[in-house]
């Protein structure tokens, strides 16, 4: 039996006691009068501590997104990280192709032993 329930109940049983003067019957039914506030006031707390609930669960939420976005961005400096360790101060050297025209940049390290290019646009080997 709930809260309210239970007052009906009360307010039943005061009805069937009959009390005998007019300042008893005042007292009972201002008890239950109260009674009633009360459980009033207390189902307005409930609302609005299920909106301050569901105001946490949004925000629990949001913070797991916020984490799940942090760690990608980590993971994406890291790669930027590795990028710039893997080769730091790393030149580019860049040339002509005399068969096409077609400039491009290679890494001094992509020649071959003796000096020669390949032209990426179409495939003539340069001779250094
Ligand atoms: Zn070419």
């Amino acid at each position: 039996m709930g809260a309210r329930e239970k007052i009906a109940f009360l307010e039943g049983l005061l009805e069937g006691l009959d009390p005998k003067g007019d300042p008893e019957r005042k007292i009972y039914f201002a008890v239950v009068e109260a009674l009633h506030a009360l459980v009033d006031e207390i189902d307005d707390h409930e609302e609005i501590l299920e909106e301050h609930r569901e105001t946490i669960e949004d925000l629990s939420e949001y913070c797991e997104q916020l984490e799940e976005d942090m760690a990608r961005l980590e993971g994406d400096l890291d790669d930027v990280d590795d990028l710039l360790e893997d080769e730091p101060g790393e030149t580019f050297d860049s040339l002509e192709c005399p068969e096409c025209g077609h400039v491009f940049f290679f890494k001094p390290e992509a020649r071959a032993e003796d000096g020669a290019l390949q032209c990426p646009e179409c495939g003539f080997v340069i001779q250094d």
